[in-house]
């Protein structure tokens, strides 16, 4: 099944308005596996909105439409659509009964205009309105094809598209009418070395046909790589299993790069860890300044393991408060040092320690981005890695606290609170 977009305003193409639901509905098909491959913006007129609903439909099996729906003469959609189909616009006294109705709700008079909205090309069938003041929504056969036109406010937009243009595309697509998409969220390589080592696999996944299931690569900032997994199915217990088995040959090949599923962030990881192990954490920071600690009391019921942090910022609180030796500040020891200082004042089983430099200057020497992580468990040793990040100071702060956490998370996988000797 493969589908287009086509957004229609004049405002798009003078940049007034930017074409978020083209973006949106863009994502929505990737998420239910539907092949989008081409979109247009055409401005408010009728003979280029036909030509480019023509077009669409020469390459796609389906066309969504947004925009142009309204009750002014220059919202055109729908006469460009009965052009297409070929059939005149008839009055659907439904549809009328409908904005009658919601002005009669409102105390309003009606302007003439808005019966415009009750024509629709015959043959087709209006969407009923997932709430009222919604512009209808169309579903438009053309042959063996379908346009889709939905309104352009992006709410009404999202809700038609979501409770009506999405479950009749699948009921079109047929076979594997169950579409489930799984989300693995990684961090600690970059997006070219996820691709080359899922590269083989997912080679085999093109050779293997149209029902394969598919990867997808999202780029996610500070909340990592995500590989997202889609498969069809036709019922939803085989879906399950089939992402299950996918889940599983991805996973092999990421190893411990896979830190969440879905909604699980980093933070949610670290916490299920130490609950898990029965340990508590405290947190020093420097050029983070509190983000760490900001992000871990994010997740529900972090008081049963997160004891709190100190925002050592100027190098004499780390002396002062954490017992760091005096000397320069972006090196593995403070880093280490902080980390220990921090869980013994603290009383806390693990702590942690970052020390570095979020520019612009540079400090002590290094560069902006020359980062040091610190991580004690128990009565282990500390570890501490450097870590080189990119970006602007906020980018690089946000950074040094993701991989900070990753850090951890490491540390913990695998371990169990006797390994560690719980304090
Ligand atoms: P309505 O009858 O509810 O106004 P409509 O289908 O006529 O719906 P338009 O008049 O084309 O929609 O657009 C209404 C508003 O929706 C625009 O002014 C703009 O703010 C927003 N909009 C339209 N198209 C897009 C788009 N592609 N991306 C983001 N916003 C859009």
């Amino acid at each position: 099944m493969r589908c287009e977009v086509v957004a229609v305003g004049t405002e798009l193409l003078l940049g007034e308005i930017v074409d978020t639901n083209s973006a949106w509905i863009g994502e929505q098909l990737a998420l239910a596996g539907i092949d989008h491959t081409h979109g247009q913006v055409v401005g408010d007129n009728l003979e280029r909105i036909v030509g480019a609903l023509e077009l669409a439909l020469s390459r796609a099996d389906a066309v969504i439409v947004c925009g142009g729906l309204g009750p002014t003469q220059d919202d055109i959609t729908r006469d460009a659509i009965a052009r297409v189909m070929g059939v005149p616009l008839e009055h659907d006294d439904e549809v009328a009964d409908r904005i009658l109705e919601r002005f009669a709700a409102r105390g309003r008079r009606m302007p003439a205009n808005n019966m415009r909205q009750a024509l629709v090309p015959r043959g087709a069938t209006a969407i009923a309105d997932p709430q009222p003041g919604t512009a209808p929504g169309l579903v438009c056969p053309v042959g063996d094809k379908v346009i889709y036109a939905v309104p352009g406010v992006p709410y009404e937009m999202r809700q038609i598209v979501r409770e009506a243009v999405l479950p009749d595309l699948a009921r079109r697509a047929g076979k594997g009418a169950v579409i489930r998409s799984r989300t693995l969220r990684t961090w600690g390589e970059s997006e070219s070395g996820l691709a080359e080592r899922l590269a083989d696999h997912m080679a085999e996944l093109d050779d293997a046909g149209p029902d394969a299931p598919t990867l997808a690569f999202q780029a996610s900032g500070i909340e990592g790589l995500k590989v997202r997994i889609t498969v069809k199915a036709d019922d939803e217990e085989a879906a399950e299993r089939r992402l299950a088995a996918e889940e599983a040959v991805v996973r092999e090949l990421l190893g411990d790069l896979v830190f969440g599923v879905d909604g699980e962030t980093m933070e949610h990881a670290v916490a299920s860890l130490l609950v898990a192990r029965g340990l508590t954490l405290a947190v020093a920071e420097s050029l983070t300044g509190g983000l760490v600690a900001s992000r871990l009391v994010a997740v529900p019921g972090a008081s049963d393991w997160f004891r709190g942090g100190v925002v050592s910022y100027a190098p004499e609180v780390k002396f002062d408060v954490l017992k760091v030796p005096e000397g320069p500040v972006v090196t593995s020891e403070t880093a280490a040092a902080m980390a220990t200082g921090v869980r013994d004042l603290l009383g806390a089983d693990v702590g942690l320690g970052v020390t570095g430099v979020a520019g612009p200057d540079s400090l002590e020497g290094h560069p902006p981005g020359t980062v040091w992580l610190g991580a004690v468990v128990g009565d282990r040793e500390p570890v501490t890695t450097l870590v080189r990040l990119p970006g602007d100071r906020d980018r690089v702060r946000e950074f040094s606290c993701i991989s900070l956490l990753d850090l951890l998370r490491r540390l913990l996988t695998g371990a169990t609170a006797t390994t560690f000797g719980s304090r």
